[in-house]
């Protein structure tokens, strides 16, 4: 942990400044919603250490990676009360790495029920005394490139967590959406994972979150029910490669 380089002065102002701004639109937007406070998670992927230490700085704690061996590094040397979210495509071979984090939060991106119970294996497997949280990737435009599982297989996979994978905690439903998606208010892709987040609240007696909304949209992702923003470009600046998988 003593291994992580201070940011700069300047860069610790700008991080802080940013974060005032996207952390005061989320609390201005949480005074409506009632069930959960939504929770911002700052996205960090391939942002240094020292920027995720400024942000810490600040008092933020959920960060966002998208790549599991940036993640283990970074775990390792930053300060064991941070709650990291894994929000990359994920991979049955990556699962018992991911599960070996000790302060991992949430996984986000389960995109199958054999990814499921594969988690739940290694999380069991790393002997953790409590749950992981996960959210079901929604493939909410229909798009075959796009990530996550499609609608009509949300509520089984629900299922096989909920029923048979005693590690896991079933928090929320989550998408990225499509960019035609994104253009348009409302955002469809929010909707349509609105309303299946309802139907499965109503089928399976749950009280799922809603994770959606990034640095352009996460405003109109609040006004929707978003309980869970993820946020990167918007704190740390924009990146070197634009990924968003
Ligand atoms: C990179 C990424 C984000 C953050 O994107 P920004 O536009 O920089 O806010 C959010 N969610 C996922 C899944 C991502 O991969």
């Amino acid at each position: 942990m003593s291994a992580v380089q201070l940011p700069s002065t300047e860069r610790r102002k700008e991080i802080e400044a940013n974060l005032a701004d996207i952390g005061g639109a989320v609390q201005r937007s949480s005074r409506a919603s009632s069930t959960h406070p939504p929770r911002l998670v700052a996205v960090s992927k391939y942002k240094p250490a020292s920027d995720i230490l400024a942000a810490y700085n600040c008092g933020q704690r959920h960060f966002g990676e998208n790549y599991v061996q940036e993640l283990c590094e970074k775990a390792a040397e930053l300060p064991s009360d941070i709650s990291w979210h894994f929000i990359g495509r994920l991979q049955s071979n990556k699962c018992k790495a991911l599960a070996a984090i000790p302060n991992l939060w949430a996984v986000e991106t389960i995109d199958s029920e054999a990814k499921a119970r594969k988690l739940n294996d290694a999380w069991g497997g790393a002997g953790h005394s409590r749950g992981l949280n996960v959210f079901i990737q929604v493939n909410t435009s229909d798009e075959e490139s796009k990530g996550g599982v499609e609608q009509h297989d949300v509520e089984a996979v629900a299922r096989a967590i909920v029923e048979e994978c005693k590690g896991l905690r079933l928090l929320g439903l989550m998408t990225i959406g499509s960019i035609e998606g994104s253009q348009q208010r409302p955002n469809p892709d929010f909707l349509r994972l609105r309303q299946l987040r309802d139907d499965l609240n109503a089928k399976l007696g749950l009280s799922l979150e809603l994770s959606m909304g990034m640095s352009d949209d996460f405003e109109h992702a609040l006004e929707l029910g978003a309980t869970n923003v993820r946020v990167g470009s918007r704190i740390f600046g924009s990146r070197a490669t634009n990924a968003t998988q």
